[in-house]
């Protein structure tokens, strides 16, 4: 393997659509949270659709919005359209053409009903930020986390951004699928302090129902950041009717509590279905594709706090 120079490495770019400051979820402390651009798979509940395509998508906030036209006076695409509707001319985002991420739009809109999803960043672009609260992870013990999306898409990008973190002693971690190529997570692994690491559904055939492919490289690579002796909490979205069953929590319990006699899975976090995201579907003119609201009753969750009581393991529900 060619080994990069510093300036290589610093300067490579990945694509990215927020970095969110001061959190204090995702990890120890208070974080620095690196949102990647592009997943490979479409979860139904999936709190950030903005980062499921890897291409610029435009964010629009109707309610904003005056139809005054700057925007498609400016776009060089054509993304931005006004129609005739009436006696009113609206605007209206096409969603047909491709954005080139420009960011003309955003600039010119004074209603700020324009956010463009998607900005190509260097490492050291993304260091400068970052480094900017270094005073408050130590004093809480926090650090970076990267999220998306799906980090290990870009996999040489981030363990590049990880590794000038781990230079600056800022502490590291990552939220990943799990489902991507086992050499994405053992580049991943000398630089990150936790891996987030998600189990959805254990059984195989269930996986391949909600996601068209089964979990085996999610176990294979989950197997293989313990035989790394990385340091790992599994964490399983609760899903109404999708993998919140008898044997899905007990197959999945059973399972990584095993596999983390051998190695560093701390414990399993389990995290209730929330629409915190919905908003968000409308601003890309996506449909939600959960029917109904099938959150969690305080009741209901407190009878399943009662209930992870039963196990030797450390398991966890997480409450937002
Ligand atoms: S510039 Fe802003 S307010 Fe004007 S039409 Fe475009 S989105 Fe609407
Ligand atoms: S970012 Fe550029 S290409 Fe994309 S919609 Fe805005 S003006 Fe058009």
């Amino acid at each position: 393997m060619i080994e990069q120079t510093f300036e290589q490495a610093i300067e490579q770019k990945g694509r990215i659509f927020n970095v969110q400051r001061y959190s204090i979820y995702d990890g120890e402390g208070i974080r620095t949270l690196v949102f990647f651009k592009g997943c490979n798979i479409r979860c139904d509940w999936c709190a950030n659709p903005e980062g499921i395509s890897s291409k610029y998508q435009v964010m629009f906030s109707r309610d904003k919005c005056v139809s005054c036209g700057r925007c498609a006076e400016v776009c060089p695409a054509g993304v931005h359209v006004m129609k005739v509707q009436g006696s009113e001319t609206i605007h209206h985002v096409d969603r047909t053409v491709d954005c080139i991420g420009c960011k003309r739009c955003e600039e010119i809109c004074t209603s700020e009903a324009l956010n463009i999803m998607g900005k190509e960043v260097t490492v050291s672009e993304l260091m400068d930020i970052i480094l900017r609260d270094y005073d408050f992870y130590l004093s809480s013990g926090g650090g970076v986390t990267l999220s998306g999306g799906e980090v290990s898409l870009q996999a040489d990008f981030a363990a590049a951004l990880l590794a000038e973190c781990k230079k600056a002693m800022v502490n590291t971690a990552i939220e990943t699928n799990g489902t991507t190529n086992i050499t994405n997570y053992e580049k991943l692994a000398p630089v990150t302090d936790l891996f987030l690491f998600d189990l959805k559904q254990i059984d195989t055939d269930l996986h391949r129902q909600l996601f068209g492919i089964g979990n085996e490289q999610v176990k294979r690579n989950l197997e293989r950041l313990v035989e790394l002796k990385a340091n790992v909490v599994v964490r399983m979205p609760l899903i109404r009717g999708y993998n919140d069953s008898y044997e899905s929590i007990t197959g999945a319990i059973e399972y990584v509590s095993n596999l983390a006699k051998k190695g560093s899975i701390q414990r399993i976090d389990f995290l209730p279905y929330h629409q915190l995201g919905k908003s968000k579907y409308d601003m890309l003119d996506l449909e939600y594709p959960v029917p109904g609201n099938p959150g969690y009753s305080s009741l209901e969750m407190d009878m399943f706090d009662q209930f992870l009581e039963r196990f030797d393991f450390d398991v966890r529900l997480v409450r937002h």
